[in-house]
């Protein structure tokens, strides 16, 4: 019999995430149900697919590609070319492709899926209980990754030996766990080992229900997870908490907690369904929600604030001790301080000895350190306030192609970015680049960056501030390797890494408030509305330079930056104000002289010190324990006076060509609502509403003479939920269009995305 005319034969390139997340075992279905034959492959960059087969059976492939994809998959592009039949005979699953300098997207860590909890639970399962179960849908990817492409020699898998069981579900199209990398079973896979702080094995039956004893007994647990070592102890106990809080030297920062299910987290927050469905995603970050006065978890975890950080179990390790223990957990970073994370077992012995009693550990390397990420929903828009677990190495997408360009980041909240095609790889939380460790774990993750994507910077950017550790790092690899350096500001950077991300070119208003960055005049710049694009910006309105008495002390002690401005400005400082009762009247003299003489006491545009500042002038928080604290205790004081509608007066005048904000006016009206005895969450409100309103008036000074409608806000003080709500509604009631963070932080962690973006047009003609 003749052969059918209708036979035809394409190839079909797809690109996204799409290897490691069940795509050839969804294409070998597909393509078996459809009658086709031909094959599938994984290369460097793609997946290549070869059918064969009736035309209107191609054509229903193909739509069956686009439309029921794995639910971890990215499809980022589908080329399709048609080609002359070969008379495949089958449809087959061939081995990968290595090819030179190509690249391909990687999955982040995926939360434990529901068919893996599963068996997990069923005690008829033979992975019933097994700690380190996942399956193509969920588990550990980017953390144990360390070439492409995603197979397991190429991961810290590849010690462990597949059992026939687990090899045949490798093996097997069909099968849930067809080359699944870390496929694993208590024959084969990893195992737990639960030992005290000096490394000895603690003997047990069953490792998970002692560890769970432990913590029931208010033990500290430090816990090996996907990217690191967490550290666990009963969230309901005070003693417990306290004991942590300790021996971590973190007096006062809001930990995270773990619960069980989306029921217990419903017992502890007020959600909304943007919340829930953040929890339970695949990313499955740590949601700050607002905390219920009747929940079980003790004060001691975010002591004075109205939000808890929560997040779910993700690992089947997470989900065994959550049950089996049947209270939250505190989960928090294993580190001293400032430090990353522990990741490798030794590590962690030496460095958590101190603050864990025990350490609950397994035999599974990690090769990238990867903090929890944190996620805040406002406006039913989800955001991001720390970007790690569960999203990077997922690229941010570029509106333009990008050259090959680092952009080495900031000092606190560090990330770097690496860029090529129309992709910015933002690097998930480095942290604050004071110590050798952190500046360690910045260097080998940017090598691990290079590698999997296969990207040779041709320029590097960086902060403005010299004596930023990227910025020294930046310098001394631009001489090495003789590759062009960019200088960029660092609020140009934040107003920057806001346009790309929101995929927007032309100028905008940049509206930059923020705590430090280093300006083009060298003084600390903080309190920015500019017009920016992505080569440049100007200047257009700051805040008023005032003095921080003693410097970096008065960023500890925010009752110094607010005695330096009241004298600076020559507000009366009547001594009976509530907030100098505590302070020694010796220091004050010093503070004095120091602003007379301009002694230590450089100057700043920066919101957040106004912020400091008010805080401390009202007796909110004088003395800091952790960054932008008296602003969060300022915020949520605000918070309760929700009705408050009235603002502060401020002033604007032209200094040097500039237009500067004073905020004399501002100050004095605090002063004199002080001895009013105005309650203070409604001097709080007020003054939020200031700068709101300083926002939206400075706004429509600049849009009649720019034309320019459009604008973005950026900065760590954004972090203010308030505030922002309180902005982007005035804005968009003025006709304005407003752009704010998705997809990076509007803090320090988004910088090197602007940064890499400005580096990128740096030497474009004018015009
Ligand atoms: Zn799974
Ligand atoms: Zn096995
Ligand atoms: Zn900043």
């Amino acid at each position: 019999m003749a052969k059918s005319p209708t036979v035809s034969l394409v190839n079909i390139n797809i690109r996204g995430v799409v290897q490691g997340v069940g795509f050839r075992p969804f294409i070998y279905q597909l393509a078996t149900r459809h009658n086709l034959k031909g094959w599938v492959c994984n290369t460097s960059e793609d997946v290549r697919i070869e059918v064969e087969g009736e035309t209107r059976d191609i054509e229903r492939f193909l739509r069956g590609l686009r439309e029921q994809a794995p639910p971890l998959s990215r499809i980022e592009n589908i080329a399709v070319t048609v080609g002359i039949p070969v008379n495949n005979e089958k449809f087959e699953i061939r081995h990968s492709i290595a090819e030179e300098g190509k690249y391909q997207l990687v999955s982040p860590d995926i939360a434990t899926c529901p068919d893996c909890l599963r068996e997990i639970l069923n005690p008829e399962d033979r992975r019933y209980r097994y700690p380190f179960t996942n399956c193509t849908n969920c588990g550990p990817r980017f953390t144990i990754i360390n070439d492409i492409p995603y197979d397991r020699p190429n991961t810290t898998m590849k010690v462990f030996r597949m059992c026939p069981k687990c090899r045949s579900e490798y093996g097997d199209p069909l099968d849930r766990r067809f080359h699944a990398q870390p496929n694993a079973c208590p024959v084969c896979g990893p195992q737990l080992e639960l030992t005290d702080a000096g490394g000895d094995e603690v003997p047990s039956e069953d490792i998970i229900a002692k560890t769970s004893e432990l913590l029931k007994e208010g033990k500290i647990v430090a816990v090996k997870g996907l990217g690191g070592f967490l550290l666990a102890c009963d969230a309901t106990s005070q003693t417990a908490v306290n004991r942590l809080r300790q021996r971590k030297n973190r007096p006062a920062r809001p930990l995270a907690i773990m619960v069980t299910s989306l029921d217990e987290a419903r017992r502890h927050c007020e959600m909304n369904i943007e919340e829930e469905k953040l929890l339970i995603s695949p990313g499955s970050p740590i949601v700050l929600m607002k905390w219920k006065a009747k929940s079980t978890v003790t004060r001691a975890v975010a002591p004075g604030l109205n939000y808890l950080g929560v997040m779910l179990p993700y690992t089947p390790l997470h989900h065994l001790l959550l049950r089996e223990t049947g209270k939250p957990l505190v989960m928090t970073s294993g580190n001293i301080s400032e430090e990353p994370i522990a990741r490798e077992n030794d590590e962690a012995l030496r460095r958590l000895g101190g603050i864990a009693d025990y350490f609950l550990m397994h035999n599974r390397d990690i090769y990238a350190r990867y903090d929890d990420s944190v996620m805040v929903v406002e406006r039913d828009i989800p955001g991001f306030v720390r970007r790690a677990r569960g999203y990077a190495p997922y690229p941010i997408h570029l509106p333009y192609e990008s050259r090959q360009i680092l952009g080495c980041g900031a000092e606190e909240k560090n990330t770097f970015c690496l860029t090529r095609d129309n992709y910015a790889f933002v690097s998930q939380h480095i942290g604050d680049m004071e110590n050798m460790e952190t500046l360690e774990h910045f260097t080998n993750t940017i090598t691990l960056y290079q590698k999997l994507f296969r990207i040779r910077p041709e320029i590097i950017a960086h902060d403005m501030h010299p004596e930023y550790l990227p910025t020294k790092y930046a310098k001394e690899l631009a001489e090495r390797d003789g590759i062009k350096l960019v200088p960029v500001q660092h609020h140009h950077a934040h107003i920057v890494s806001c346009m790309a991300e929101n995929g927007i070119k032309g100028p905008v208003i940049g509206v930059s408030f923020d705590g430090t960055g280093y300006g083009t005049d060298g003084k600390i710049w903080g309190g920015e509305f500019m017009v920016a694009d992505y080569k440049q910006f100007t200047r257009m309105f700051y805040i008023e330079n005032l003095p921080l008495p003693g410097g970096a002390q008065a960023i500890k002690k925010p009752y110094r930056t607010a005695i330096g401005y009241l004298l600076s400005l020559g507000i009366e400082m009547d001594r009976s104000l509530p907030f100098l009762k505590n302070i020694d009247p010796g220091e004050i003299d010093i503070i004095q002289s120091q602003i007379e003489q301009g002694i230590n006491s450089p100057v700043t545009s920066s919101m957040g010190r106004l912020f400091d500042a008010v805080s401390a002038l009202i007796g909110v928080r004088g003395v800091i324990e952790y960054e932008a604290q008296a602003a969060i205790d300022l915020e949520t004081l605000a918070a309760k006076a929700v009705n408050e509608s009235a603002h502060y007066p401020f002033a604007i005048t032209k200094h040097d060509d500039i237009n500067t904000i004073k905020i004399h006016d501002l100050l004095a009206a605090i002063v004199n609502d002080i001895h009013n005895r105005t309650p203070r969450a409604r001097i709080a409100a007020r003054f939020h509403n200031t700068v709101a309103q300083m926002i939206l008036e400075v706004c429509q000074k600049i849009s009649p003479k720019t034309r320019i409608t459009r604008v973005a806000l950026s900065g760590g003080v954004f972090q203010n939920r308030l505030l922002l709500m309180k902005a982007v509604s005035l804005l968009e009631e003025a006709g304005l269009k407003v752009y704010t963070h998705r997809h990076v932080p509007c803090n320090d962690g988004g910088i090197s995305l602007g940064q890499a973006a400005i580096a990128q047009f740096c030497d474009e003609e004018e015009g």
